[in-house]
């Protein structure tokens, strides 16, 4: 018999997740969640310094996911849930050294400057626009200027796709970042045409519709800062869970998986479940199987820095009306964009004072995030100076660098997924999850735990019957 039931490698969100997954529909199994690091979270975590809360990475999750929603219910957070702000469906780009608002309707579409009239009558012959050549791995760019034109590729929707994805639209997978504008195109035939008719399905079942790129949502996190949820995770479970004990790699042991930890220990598990970033998975499993070793290392991830400022508010000229801009890799600014931390969660700076959370990096810019934290800062605050006007320097500066900072769903992806689905059966009872594979949010990452979990209970269920 092995020495554990189910072993989890790895503590961030979706370990954590797995692991709440297993204790509520299985108390009786003994399972251990390892994590390499001193901490639990991986890039979730919150600094409180002086009055302000500093998200590291992740500074919310969209309240579109029922499975999140009912997670923060089962651990006792409803009440430290925290919603945006309402002004925060105002948001900006910049153009031409101007922040311009982004239309939120098709009548200020037509009279909003963010793109020229001759841009904007191209978005409106997308219902016209050419269908795809068969059915191949598209760009996100490819389909996006296919359908509605260059300039809303150029200025709509990179931004969104560097701002979202720390991606590059030309190298992403329309497939795999947004099926649902795939499967749009393919049963409608346009996009408008699909709008229309989802909104009208949507009315008759009393529910509302998304966008093209996905269900709506509201931005979501807790009183204080996100790292709230981690907290929580520990008090709940902490005698399930070894820190500061990575796991160096795992191998066949009969029909259990022996685990090799960092500090020389071995144990076996009858299921293992790998909840680490895919480049991180791939040397744990090379004992099992190179294949799946080497379409785990496939997954490339971009680096991003995560620039957290503080100024009194009256430094700042321009009003803070909304949830933040993005820039157009055309504008030629090292920032990929910036968020409105304090707008969007008024608790995230002390009274009079703002914070600010700006993104450099990115697979399209690997140099930015490596300059030093001075030369980083100057070139962050010069350009939000340009669009902003700043006065004087920030109160406060908290920088965050993520080297393997967001995984890269790139043309190909599917092709890797079956891969890793296939050498994933041919082991029997080991898992992947995480946001390397079918979406990269935190909503992406519960319901991927969720999953896998009910996948081991099931499984576990025939094995017996
Ligand atoms: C800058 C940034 C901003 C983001 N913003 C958002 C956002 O606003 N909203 C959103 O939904 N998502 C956002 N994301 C994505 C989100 O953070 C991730 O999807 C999510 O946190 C990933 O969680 P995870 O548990 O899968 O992986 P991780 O958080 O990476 O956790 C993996 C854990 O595995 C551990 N580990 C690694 N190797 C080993 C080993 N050999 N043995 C044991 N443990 C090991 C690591 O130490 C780590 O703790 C953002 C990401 C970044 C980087």
């Amino acid at each position: 018999m092995a020495d554990r039931d189910v072993a989890i490698v790895g503590g961030g969100i979706s370990g954590l997740a797995a692991l709440h997954y297993l204790r509520r529909q299985r108390p009786e199994w003994c399972v251990t969640l390892f994590e390499s690091d001193r901490r639990l979270g991986g890039t979730i975590g919150t600094d409180h310094i002086d009055g302000y809360s500093f998200d590291w990475g992740p500074n919310g999750f969209l309240d579109r996911e029922p499975l999140t929603l009912q997670l923060c219910e089962q651990l006792g957070l409803t009440d430290k849930i925290e919603r945006a702000n309402d002004n925060v469906s105002n948001r900006f780009i910049a153009r031409g050294g101007k922040l311009r608002a982004v239309p939120m309707s098709p009548p200020k579409f037509f009279t909003s400057d963010i793109l020229s009239l001759k841009g904007r009558l191209r978005v409106m012959m997308e219902p016209f626009a050419r269908r795809p050549d068969g059915d191949k791995d598209e760009s996100v760019y490819s389909f996006v200027e296919r359908r509605i034109g260059k300039e809303a590729a150029d200025y709509l929707v990179q931004p969104m796709v560097s701002g979202v994805y720390g991606g590059v639209a030309e190298r992403l997978s329309l497939k795999s970042c947004f099926p649902i504008m795939h499967t749009m195109e393919s049963e409608y035939g346009s996009l408008f045409k699909a709008m229309i008719a989802r909104k009208k399905q949507a009315k008759a079942a009393g529910r509302k519709s998304g966008g093209p790129s996905g269900p709506g949502g509201w931005l979501t996190s807790f009183t204080g800062g996100l790292s709230a949820i981690i907290e929580r995770f520990e008090e709940l479970y902490r005698d399930e869970i070894v820190v500061g004990n990575g796991v160096e790699r795992i191998e066949k042991d009969a029909d259990d998986y022996r685990l090799h930890l960092r500090t020389g220990e071995s144990l076996t598990a009858r299921h293992v479940i790998l909840s680490l970033p895919a480049y991180a998975a791939a040397p744990v499993v090379s004992a099992v199987s190179t294949t799946l070793s080497n379409a785990l290392s496939a997954i490339p991830y971009a680096p991003i820095s995560v620039v957290c400022l503080g100024y009194p508010r009256e430094s700042v000229k321009r009003p803070l009306d909304g949830f933040g801009f993005l820039v157009p890799s055309k504008e030629g600014l090292t920032i990929l964009g910036s968020i409105w931390t304090s707008s969007i969660f008024a608790d995230r700076a002390p009274q009079g004072r703002v914070q600010f959370r700006t993104m450099v990096g990115g697979d399209g810019d690997h140099e930015s995030v490596n300059l030093s934290d001075n030369d980083l800062l100057a070139r962050v605050t010069s350009d939000m100076d340009s669009l902003l006007g700043l006065q004087g320097e920030p109160e406060i500066v908290k920088i965050y660098r993520w080297s393997h900072g967001i995984p890269q769903f790139r043309i190909g992806h599917g092709e890797l997924l079956k891969q890793i689905e296939a050498e994933l059966a041919w082991a029997g009872n080991l898992y992947v999850t995480g946001n390397a594979y079918y979406g990269i949010g935190l909503n992406d990452c519960v319901k991927q735990s969720h999953r896998v979990v009910e996948q081991i209970v099931a499984s576990e269920s025939v094995t017996k019957s």
